[in-house]
């Protein structure tokens, strides 16, 4: 198994766990971004959102309502946070398994 966040997923790499239940794992960023930088991965390695299948639609709605209660359990949301998934090169993407960064705690600068 060679996918970084497999191994962080499988407990072969520590990481500091902000969630977990069966089907999703949540860890502080490395390097964070904003005052709070979270990593939001399903269990299962998927590697871009271009892989996404059909079949991944209940997952991914799963998903985006756990990105929501990690939000709300680490006091963003009534402030507010960005969710962020990068894509392949032209968005930057380092680490080839599927995960929404949440960042907040802060005002954020504008992206548009
Ligand atoms: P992306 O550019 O969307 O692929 O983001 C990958 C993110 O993973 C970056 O923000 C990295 O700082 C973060 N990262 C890389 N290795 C680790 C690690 N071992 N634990 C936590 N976050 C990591
Ligand atoms: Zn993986």
């Amino acid at each position: 198994m060679a996918c970084l966040f497999c191994k962080i997923a499988a407990g072969e790499i520590p990481c500091t766990k902000v969630y977990e239940d069966e089907q999703f794992l949540a860890f502080r960023d490395i390097q964070p971004k904003a005052k709070s930088h979270i990593l939001l991965i399903p269990k299962k390695h998927i590697p871009t959102l271009n892989d996404l299948a059909e079949d991944d639609t209940e997952l991914a709605g799963k998903w985006l309502q756990t990105a929501k209660k990690i939000a709300e359990l680490e006091g963003l949301k009534e402030n507010g946070y960005r969710t962020v998934i990068n894509c392949n090169q032209d968005a930057g993407q380092e680490v080839f398994h599927i995960h929404i960064h949440i960042l907040g705690g802060e005002k954020l600068s504008t992206i548009n």
